[in-house]
């Protein structure tokens, strides 16, 4: 387990310290820290390996692919290394290891009886071309004047101030999804297939309905309406591509080389996988602690959410009476 009681990003909490949520940001963006090296991904994918709008009036199979390989290799590179690193070699061992459980095998509950391939699967099948659609219809869209554009050397405040507020956008945007779908019957028609991985591995990220990656990547919708650069649209597209594999990878910290490590893992995610009812959101949202529904890892969490079960139980049952 990590430090305990997880916190959330101060931004929300109250009374609002200005000091501690730019000390939070400062934390989060510090250089070689998950999100400083995501932005430095998007910018290098923009620069150089991403059509040029002029290409991109048309949707034409050859530019679009192009993206899709790009993040093909992202995938292969981010799941593929982390889960040989992790489950393959176990280079650490269960070393900062959440749950020393192995991943599932001959088991009918995953597609072809084996987590791994399941997740695989649907990871190359549902979410790498669900997701680059996404990024290709943005394209289409700046190039074709349906977004507005607009670079650092224009406005780079707004460049800036947007590119904060990408994860906290990501952020809201995925409580509500996904809590919508742990509603009935969304829940066992799509979502469900996201949590048979009770133990988490990096490719298990993305197993999901394809019918749910369609609503994962749908945060970058908003960039139709709020002016806006292709970075910020790549950026916010690996927030899920890239934190995907690595918010599931299963170990809190990972240890690169010998001399470099990352927190990759995400405890309270986690959490969300181990009971299902709790921790919607990610760290910079305040919903789950607004609904009651936010789990610290602590055995106080542990009571929390045993009430808040309790009571979702006898309305239920009134309801049922009534
Ligand atoms: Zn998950
Ligand atoms: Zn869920």
């Amino acid at each position: 387990m990590p430090a305990l009681p997880l916190k959330q990003a101060p931004y929300f909490e109250l009374p609002f310290s200005l000091g501690d949520s730019l000390g939070y940001l400062f934390n989060i963006w510090r250089p070689f820290n998950q999100r400083f090296l995501l932005l430095m991904l998007a910018i290098a994918a923009w620069t150089w390996f991403t059509p040029s709008l002029e290409r991109a009036r048309h949707f034409e199979l050859d530019w679009m692919l192009e993206i899709a390989l790009r993040n093909l290799v992202i995938v292969l590179v981010v799941a593929g290394g982390l889960h040989l690193l992790l489950f393959t070699f176990r280079r650490q061992g269960d070393d900062e290891h959440y749950d020393a459980r192995p991943l599932v095998k001959n088991s009918k509950i995953f597609h072809f009886g084996n987590q791994v391939w399941d997740n695989m699967f649907w990871t190359l099948a549902g979410s790498l071309p669900i997701g680059t659609l996404w990024e290709c219809l943005l394209l289409w869209a700046y190039a074709n004047g349906h977004a507005t554009l607009v670079t650092f050397a224009e406005n780079p405040v707004w460049f800036i101030g947007l590119m904060l507020i990408v994860p906290i956008w990501s952020g809201f945007h995925f409580y509500w999804y996904h809590r919508l779908g742990h509603v009935e019957p969304l829940y066992r028609w799509f979502h469900s297939w996201h949590h048979k991985n009770v133990n988490t591995g990096p490719w298990s990220g993305h197993a999901m309905h394809p019918v749910e990656h369609l609503f994962l990547y749908s945060d970058l919708a908003i960039y139709f309406f709020v002016a806006s650069h292709p970075v910020h649209v790549i950026f916010n597209a690996m927030l899920h591509t890239v934190t995907g594999p690595t918010s599931h990878c299963g170990y809190h910290r990972v240890r690169l080389t010998r001399f470099f490590s990352l927190q990759l893992g995400d405890f309270m995610h986690q959490l969300h996988h181990r009971y299902c009812d709790c921790n919607y959101g990610s760290y910079e949202t305040p919903w789950d602690k607004v609904f009651g529904s936010f789990h610290d890892g602590t055995p106080a969490g542990d009571q929390l959410i045993k009430n808040r079960r309790r009571q979702l139980f006898e309305k239920k049952n009134q309801t049922v009476r009534t």
